[in-house]
């Protein structure tokens, strides 16, 4: 890891978008192992905009699920974060990020990693084809999301699965709320971050 740009071909620069209300340890382990197998340079995680709601409940705070990735991911070189998503407004499309992305990253070769749930309904928009023309998607699955390609257009996609971590967000979300530890399931920064700013105590 932390190895510069590969002596052939253009800098590999991954995306991993996602919530991050919380950031957890199964995003981290996701994108380092994909990181991994695909020789990336760099993995920029990208937090979402704003939405109005997600599964009927209101999310943090874009600030909040913003710093939160930042202390996260703060001590991998390999790692940074974009507020592309956030400063944009309003809810999050990938054609969107990734055309940004291209533009501020024209060296670049791009790798959208995503959950493998989330892959299959990103892919069946009606700008599949500008998707595939912007990055090459890596579906990435935890345990309970079986491997699975169905819905996946052959090409372009790429599953990876992770080592098992059965963390959720929701879930981290659910045991501070219940007053249950969520110490080594998201790092260290994040328990206190949340802590600090009362996160997910009324939920
Ligand atoms: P929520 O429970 O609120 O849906 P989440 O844990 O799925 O949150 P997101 O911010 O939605 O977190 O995740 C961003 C991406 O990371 C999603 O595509 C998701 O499928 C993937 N992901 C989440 N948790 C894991 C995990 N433990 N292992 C691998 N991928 C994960
Ligand atoms: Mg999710």
């Amino acid at each position: 890891r932390g190895s510069g740009p590969r002596s052939s071909g253009k800098r590999r620069l991954g995306v991993m978008g996602g919530t991050f209300d919380p950031i957890h340890h199964g995003h981290l382990v996701a994108a380092s192992e994909v990181a991994a197998q695909f020789h990336l340079d760099e993995v920029v995680f990208v937090p979402t905009g704003q939405p109005w709601q997600k599964s009927h409940r209101t999310v943090s705070a874009a600030e909040d699920r913003y710093l939160m990735t930042v202390v996260a991911t703060v001590e991998n070189p390999q790692f940074s974060v974009s507020r592309i998503d956030i400063d944009r407004g309003g809810p999050t499309y990938t054609v969107d990020t990734l055309r940004d992305l291209r533009e501020l990253n024209p060296d670049a070769d791009l790798f959208f990693i995503t959950g493998a749930d989330a892959l299959a309904q990103i892919l069946t928009w009606r700008d599949s084809e500008e998707l595939f023309s912007l990055a090459h998607f890596i579906g990435v699955t935890r345990p309970g999301h079986t491997l699975t390609d169905a819905g996946l257009p052959k090409g372009g996609v790429s599953l990876v699965e992770v080592p098992a971590l059965a963390i959720s967000s929701t879930d981290c979300r659910a045991r501070v709320a219940k007053g249950d530890p969520v110490w080594y399931l998201v790092p260290d920064g994040v328990v206190r971050y949340i802590d600090k700013r009362q996160l997910y105590r009324g939920e």
